[in-house]
């Protein structure tokens, strides 16, 4: 089959002195080298508008580098430069894209260590969470791959009466815009602009204004690994004006977005405004995640599934665990045992091999995060608060927290970082219980632990969820393993990472021959 010989991305050990070795060399460089980023356009940086620092969200005073803002003139020769060199890239056809492709997984790889510093440097990502991006992105590049020389390099042949010969095509659609998130700023950019890449389009990708520098050091990997810098360019900016102006753009034929659900909304009411033209629209959004235990649960499984889930990444995965529905009998051991867990955790630098859970991303969420626990403290209860360190507040460090809220429905919408909810909930209430959080309209990830299988069928049937999880963590899909994204408020699909992404980045042709 296909997949027989796949093979995903390989890891580092931070307990070996060699890989701590390589890790402290490569911050030293990234700390040196004073990165830009801006537009990028044809293989070039551009000068652009609102030149701004770029700071570490672990110490606001270290300056990484700089970033400034494309404009609309950057924008229209992006986009047709992307549309003539389109043509030939398609016509190609899959085999060769996925050359490419597989070339940019091996610089990825190759760059691994400086990549990881960067992550950390620029998005507060703690070692091992880079060391997985790293991996994600090079899986996304070879799963792609594989899937553009599947689907894109011969005509699926349909039956049809004799005499008639029926065949499907699929190729690309012309210029994607790529719009990403801040949160997985090398993996999710890097597969985006992959699984437009595979299809056959050319790209203006948008990374998250809280990092370009990441962005731009994949934009120049992919051109390093021979795709022609036409292909894939490079719009740095706020989502108001340049995210805006791309979404309107007429020569955009397609837009892939991952960050939050208001933004998708806002983006989707844009493209629906362009005169003249029907867009796809690719959303992958937020997440209201619950986990569900009933008393069969193993408790120490449990505490371990619950800490990574809501407190991994600083809980800034769309696929955090929010809420956790316990069963009354077994509440108070188990808060017990997640107190105790939460009290172990090392929040700190996250370039810090020792590090468990590293800042958040900018004042703007941490305020936010802070505003919420207010909340909690008033009208829920806070159960625990990790410690930080001393002079934390030189950067967006956040002390993650635990709180019991006291009514299923308490949380309306997603709250983006390390707060994770505790309900108490009587069995037999849960059909409503669970009603509640389908009701909010969510539909990303999903946790149950139990050993009874009907509880978890019954659980899988009451929350609308892309992706579920019986005893394990709720977070981290493996590319090919685990395709994912969500439904409802969560995103349109396909999925991430599963045999279908390709699918809404193309367009299909039929040809019927009478011979
Ligand atoms: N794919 C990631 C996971 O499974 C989440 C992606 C996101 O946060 O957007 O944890």
């Amino acid at each position: 089959d296909m997949y027989g010989d796949r093979q995903n991305s390989l890891g580092r050990d931070y307990s070996q002195a060699a890989d701590r070795e390589a890790h402290a060399k490569a911050l030293e460089l990234v700390d040196r080298e004073k990165l830009t980023s801006g537009p990028i356009i044809g293989g070039k940086l551009r000068a652009g508008l609102n030149a701004q620092d770029v700071t570490n969200p672990f110490d606001r005073s270290q300056v990484l580098g700089h970033v400034s803002e494309a404009e609309a003139a950057d924008i229209d020769a992006a986009v047709q430069a992307a549309a003539e060199a389109q043509v030939k890239w398609d016509r190609q056809g899959g085999a060769k894209r996925a050359i490419v492709l597989r070339a940019m997984a091996d610089a990825l790889e190759a760059d691994l260590d400086r990549l990881v510093a960067l992550l950390s440097r620029e998005a507060g990502k703690t070692l091992n969470d880079g060391v997985a991006e790293v991996r994600e992105a090079a899986d996304f590049c070879r799963y792609y791959a594989l899937l553009a020389e599947r689907d894109f390099t011969a005509p699926e042949t349909l039956k049809g009466p004799t005499g008639e010969t029926n065949q499907l095509f699929l190729h690309g659609r012309g210029v994607f815009a790529c719009i990403s998130p801040w949160n997985f700023p090398l993996a999710i950019f890097t597969g985006q602009i992959a699984a437009a890449l595979a299809a056959g389009n050319a790209v203006l990708a948008k990374p998250a204004e809280q990092t370009p520098l990441i962005a731009a050091e994949a934009v120049r990997l992919y051109h390093k690994a021979g795709l022609n810098p036409d292909l894939l360019a490079l719009v740095p900016g706020r989502g108001e004006t340049v995210g805006a102006m791309l979404v309107t753009h007429p020569g955009i034929d397609g837009v892939a977005f991952t960050g939050g659900t208001d933004t998708a909304a806002a983006i989707n009411r844009s493209i629906a405004a362009r005169p003249g033209a029907i867009i796809p629209f690719i959303a992958e959004t937020g997440g209201l995640n619950g986990l569900f235990i009933d008393t069969t649960a193993l408790k120490e499984q449990v505490i371990d599934d619950v800490i990574q889930s809501a407190f991994g990444s600083a809980g800034q995965r769309c696929s955090a665990l929010r809420v956790l529905y316990v069963p009354k009998e077994s509440a108070d051991a188990l808060i017990e045992g997640l107190k105790g867990a939460l009290a172990v955790q090392t929040v700190a630098d996250p370039a810090d091999p020792k590090t468990d859970i590293g800042p958040v991303i900018d004042p703007e969420s941490r305020r936010a995060l802070e505003a919420h626990v207010e909340r909690l403290s008033k009208e829920a209860k806070i159960i625990a608060r990790a410690a930080l360190p001393m002079g934390a507040e030189k950067g967006d460090l956040f002390a993650p927290t635990i709180a019991e809220i006291p009514t299923p429905d308490f949380l309306e919408r997603e709250v983006f970082g390390p707060i994770l909810h505790i309900y108490r909930y009587a069995p037999s209430d849960l059909k409503s219980v669970a009603g509640k959080l389908a009701a909010r309209g969510y539909g990303l990830t999903l946790g149950v632990h139990s050993r009874i299988e009907a509880f978890a069928a019954e659980v899988i049937d009451l929350v609308p969820a892309g992706n579920v999880y019986v005893n394990r963590s709720i977070t981290g899909a493996v590319v090919g393993v685990q395709p994912f994204g969500g439904e409802g408020l969560s995103g349109t699909g396909p999925k991430a990472g599963g045999p279908n992404s390709l699918i809404r980045y193309a367009a299909e042709k039929a040809i019927s021959v009478n011979i």
